[in-house]
């Protein structure tokens, strides 16, 4: 029942494409997972394939209902990929669905009221938002419980991460969402071959390696990935014994394995010993810890 995004402030990182196949990858290990377009560029609902007619109910015609405090079926406008993933599509009118919502009581929100009648039916929720720092990702930001931010390693700035840090601190501060936890930084688009693309990855493990996890293995720059969703398929589906196909395997079991250590750290929180006392969570023990449990 995690609620995860692949964020950043930065277009054209790998987000959308990450989203997808992190969703494939992760029913390959048998998990139900639920995909939500939440850009109004819709290239979610387009990378999976998916053409929408004037019926095609939207993430946008949803949250109208939630506003107007419609009745809702939770499954209303959810659709079912080839691959097994669940998905409900978006269209280009969100984006100027965005200006009514500033006038709404409660418009952080908005989102995260369908997510949380919706979420239950899914171990994994993956939210594909944009890359602006508008109200619709603040909506994203109040309906996720983790996320996952994406580095271009060419691209790659420590000024330009800090900016995007800065606005979760700021969000955490105003209190809008005290769940969120980053899972780690994802190395995305590297070019493992080049000297360059080990010095960039370098360079972000001496910026932010102590303070957060990097995940283990960077997402390759390879055209496989890129003719995906022209084919709308994962990349399982479409050159299964690929390099970037093993990350991502290898990706959705450190995802399910980062959710198993924070559910174990809780029951440990919860669980008393016999003489009473609250045992110590391993969260305070060591850094690896510490980077797995990283909050803002
Ligand atoms: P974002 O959602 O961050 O804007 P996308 O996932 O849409 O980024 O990717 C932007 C473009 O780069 C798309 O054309 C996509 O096919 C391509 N792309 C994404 N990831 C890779 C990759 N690892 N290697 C090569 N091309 C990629
Ligand atoms: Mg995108």
């Amino acid at each position: 029942m995690s609620v995860i995004s692949v964020m950043s402030n930065k277009g054209g990182v790998g987000k959308t494409t990450i989203s997808i196949n992190l969703a494939a990858a992760l029913v390959r290990q048998d998990k139900k997972v639920l995909l939500v377009d939440f850009d109004p560029q819709a290239s979610l609902t387009t990378g999976l394939g998916f053409v929408r007619d004037e019926n095609t109910v939207t993430i946008k015609h949803v949250l109208e209902k939630v506003i107007n405090g419609e009745k809702l079926n939770p499954k209303e406008g959810i659709q079912q990929h080839s691959e097994g993933m669940y998905f409900m599509p978006s269209c280009i009118d969100l984006q100027g669905y965005e200006t009514s919502l500033i006038n709404e009581y409660g418009r952080e929100n908005v989102l995260k009221t369908h997510i949380d009648c919706v979420k239950d039916d899914y171990d994994y929720t993956i939210i594909d938002g944009q890359p602006s720092l508008n109200l619709l990702i603040i909506n994203v930001l109040t309906a996720v419980d983790r996320i996952i931010i994406p580095i271009q390693t060419q691209e790659y700035s420590v000024t330009g991460l800090r900016v995007y840090f800065d606005f979760l601190e700021m969000l955490n501060r105003r209190g809008l969402n005290q769940r969120l936890v980053i899972d780690g930084l994802l190395p995305s688009m590297v070019n493992e071959r080049t000297k360059e693309s080990k010095a960039q990855l370098a360079e972000i493990y001496k910026d932010y390696g102590d303070s957060h996890r990097i995940f283990f293995n960077s997402i390759p720059h390879t055209v496989k990935l890129q003719e995906t969703s022209s084919h709308g398929v994962s990349i399982f589906k479409h050159d299964s014994k690929s390099r970037a196909a093993q990350v991502f395997e290898i990706l959705a079991k450190e995802v399910i394995n980062i959710g198993r250590e924070r559910s174990e750290d809780r029951n440990r929180i919860e669980q008393p010993t016999r003489s009473g006392k609250k045992l110590k969570t391993r969260r305070a023990k060591g850094s690896a810890d510490k980077q797995a449990a990283h909050t803002v």
